[in-house]
């Protein structure tokens, strides 16, 4: 008989994170026997030949011989006074290189923050769809995902009376991921400034994902919650990932803004968990500065012209013209969320065409309800391949979807 297989923790039987899940694994294994496959899967620059700039990659290799060393758990002085001065400009109240957390990509600081924040049972808004870590690093931090729904018939912008509504006495934080991941909303200053609002009247911390804050097309505009939000506690992440192209060098960072009185003993558990683990990765730190410093490198990519603004374009127009889709057109980030409609829609389930999109037109994307909402007709794609491999990847979903029409 073979021995037990070891137990582990019980509740990651509740966390999913499908955008590197089976159907990226079922890829890998198509990939060994030879085919040839786009992936849509994840936001990743670099697998699609974007690179890092020139000054920041100069900045790292000068850097370089300083980082044997541990830093400081919040990461190193100069890089976080490149962070809290870029805030100031912006007019976060009380940014300073004090309040600032260096991470190992804004991945490890939304976990340490929720460890920091949440007991057993506490409730954190998070919005449907979400990107999923949210939820999962909810849920491992012994916190309850309560949702607001971002809807398609509001072109995926929250409903702030609908975020006040969910507010219990265990809630503890509202989420806001602003630009979305995946719809590509950008949110409104009025719209955030009600959110604020019912933060300050119901004592929550504000958790502002901004990490797609540089990323906007036509004449779309980021507004930045931490100036809004005056006294209210909030915690601003960004990162070199999507805007610098970095993603592999895992930097980010979380900036504590609003009155110290109201979050020193949350400034005091973030330290605490940051020097449990010592230091983020120090190299990357060293990009920080020239990234915040230097020339803007994304807004070209999002003009007319620009690789980012064509591909957006190639989806738009594609889905303009497939009689099977529909799209709330993204304002930001790096990727589309479009639904089926019509008949192609009937007894229409995103996972099994995720699959059959792979299988038979070697296709990889994501799976909508992958991102926490309760229906199953849209799915993710990612603006980073050329434009025309975008549109030969919607012409191929729409193969599918007319097969599905036609059952
Ligand atoms: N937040 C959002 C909304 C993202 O889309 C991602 C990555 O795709 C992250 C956070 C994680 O970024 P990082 O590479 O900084 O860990």
């Amino acid at each position: 008989m073979s021995p037990p297989s070891l137990k582990t923790r019980e509740r990651l039987s509740e966390v999913r994170y499908e955008i590197r899940g089976e159907l990226a694994r079922r890829a890998r294994e198509l990939e060994a026997g030879g085919r040839i496959l786009i992936k849509l899967n994840i936001g990743n620059p670099g697998a699609f030949g974007f690179r890092a700039p020139e000054h920041l990659q100069r900045a790292i290799a000068d850097g370089i011989a300083d980082t044997d060393p541990y830093t400081h758990q919040q990461g190193l002085p100069a890089a976080r006074e490149a962070i809290a001065a870029f805030h100031q400009t912006r007019g976060t109240p009380g940014a300073a290189p004090d309040r600032v957390f260096i991470g190992n990509g804004v991945s490890e600081l939304i976990d340490l923050s929720l460890r920091a924040l949440l007991n057993p049972g506490d409730e954190v808004l998070l919005p449907s769809p979400d990107y999923p870590l949210w939820s999962a690093a909810t849920i491992l931090n012994d916190g309850r995902p309560v949702y607001y729904r971002c809807k398609v018939a509001n072109d995926f912008l929250p409903d702030p009376d609908e975020i006040e509504a969910l507010v219990s006495s265990r809630t503890r934080a509202i989420v806001l991921i602003n630009p979305n991941n995946p719809t590509g909303a950008s949110y409104p200053r009025a719209l955030l400034e009600r959110i604020v609002a019912i933060a300050a009247k119901h004592d929550l911390l504000l958790m502002c994902d901004e990490i797609y804050d540089g990323i906007l097309y036509d004449d779309a505009t980021f507004e930045p919650v931490a100036p809004l939000a005056g006294d209210v506690p909030c915690l601003s992440f960004g990162g070199l990932s999507k805007v610098h192209r970095a993603c592999g060098w895992r930097v980010g960072w979380a900036v504590l803004s609003g009155d110290p009185a109201r979050s020193d003993a949350f400034h005091h558990a973030m330290d605490l968990l940051g020097a449990l683990r010592l230091c983020a990765n120090v190299p990357g730190q060293f990009a920080i500065d020239a990234a915040l410093r230097g020339v803007d490198t994304i807004t070209p990519l999002c003009r007319p012209g620009g690789r980012l603004h064509e591909a957006r374009r190639a989806v738009v127009e594609s889905v303009a013209a497939s009689r099977h889709l529909k799209l709330v057109a993204p304002d930001a980030a790096l990727y589309a969320f479009p639904g089926v409609t019509g008949d192609a829609a009937e007894g229409f389930d995103d996972h099994d065409f995720a699959l059959e999109l792979l299988e038979t037109e070697d296709v990889l994307i994501v799976p909508g309800s992958s991102f926490n909402v309760p229906y199953r007709n849209h799915f993710r794609v990612t603006l980073l391949p050329q434009p025309d491999a975008l549109r030969e990847v919607f012409s191929r979903i729409d193969r599918v979807l007319a097969r599905h029409a036609d059952r």
